[in-house]
């Protein structure tokens, strides 16, 4: 029986920047393996409303961008396999990936990874209400008719109570006096009956309450208590890069000059954490390696 051909590249990360690596390699004719621990779609399934996303006029949500992401691999074969990538090492001339699922080694790596919740550092959260505390929106799409108190001043966090008005009561809690994101965000946000925005508010305790939780705020040095159902931390987020291992990481100039080493999308992009720039960077990864492949034939 013929064996499959062995893989040329793996792509950590089926985000937007992982996936469009994966499909432009696919249509370059590389075999490449396409790693993802939760559901593709990446941080863009947070997403309420993309405005800035050619091809949707009148914008489009998030997970329905996704949808049409996953459709566009499906239509092309494109597998994501649902393993998450644990270690990466270089020896021997090849990345050798360790994941929950087993292992694979590969001349060519892109890391796609994105970027993981920054910890909340303004009070200890018990591990009792760990349960209804979240940093991702997505989970949270289907409640109904709770309070939801949101902590954070950015796009972020406008963005996650925009999702989360129509169908709940939002607080928003914000350390500064005013947005730090776009202007037009807190705009939308002032007008939903729905939202109450906090400024110049700092969470300092979490209690677990049968169902629910009971907070303390602080505001221009008075105390307040505020009972919510939920609770949605947006305090920032920070590479998700801790899986290459040292072997990588101590070679990462010279592995990136020889081609063979791509780190893509939020995972490097520092404030510019965008989808579109994150799908041209799979494109420009992909035809990277393809060209690095011929250059190796
Ligand atoms: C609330 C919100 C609203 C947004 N709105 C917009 C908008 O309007 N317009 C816009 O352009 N962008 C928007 N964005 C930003 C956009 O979602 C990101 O720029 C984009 O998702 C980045 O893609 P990425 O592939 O680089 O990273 P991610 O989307 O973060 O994808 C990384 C993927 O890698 C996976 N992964 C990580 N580590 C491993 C591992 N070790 N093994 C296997 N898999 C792993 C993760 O599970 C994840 O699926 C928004 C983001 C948020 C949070």
């Amino acid at each position: 029986m013929k064996s499959a051909p062995e893989p040329v590249a793996a792509v950590v990360g089926a985000g937007p920047a992982g996936m469009a690596a994966a499909l432009q390699l696919k249509r370059m004719g590389i075999r490449a393996l396409l790693f993802e621990r939760d559901a593709p779609g990446g941080l863009l399934r947070n997403a309420a409303l993309v405005e800035n996303y050619l091809g949707f006029p009148r914008g489009v949500d998030g997970p329905a961008l996704v949808r049409h992401f996953c459709d566009q691999l499906r239509a092309h074969r494109v597998p994501v396999r649902r393993e998450e990538v644990l270690r990466a090492g270089f020896r021997n001339d090849r990345f050798h990936l360790e994941t929950d699922r087993g292992a694979h080694a590969v001349p060519f790596l892109v890391v796609a990874s994105g970027t993981r919740p920054l910890p909340f550092d303004g009070c200890a959260v018990p591990g009792a209400a760990q349960g209804r505390c979240h940093h991702e929106v997505w989970p949270l799409r289907r409640l109904r008719g709770r309070h939801i108190v949101i902590v954070g001043g950015g796009d972020a966090a406008f963005d996650h109570a925009l999702a989360l008005a129509p169908l709940n009561r939002v607080t928003l809690l914000m350390r500064g006096a005013g947005p730090r994101g776009l202007l037009l965000l807190w705009e939308r946000a002032g007008n939903e009956e729905a939202i109450t925005l906090s400024p110049r508010t700092r969470l300092t305790a979490v209690r677990a309450r049968g169902r629910g939780l009971e907070l303390t705020c602080a505001r221009e040095g008075r105390s307040f208590g505020l009972k919510a159902d939920r609770l949605l931390f947006a305090v920032g987020r920070e590479p998700a890069l801790d899986f290459l291992a040292a072997s990588v990481a101590r070679r990462l100039p010279e592995l990136k000059a020889a081609g063979r080493l791509h780190l893509i999308g939020d995972a490097v992009n520092g404030r510019f954490r965008q989808t579109a720039i994150a799908v041209g960077d799979g494109l420009r990864a992909a035809m990277a390696v393809a060209s690095a492949v011929e250059g190796r034939a």
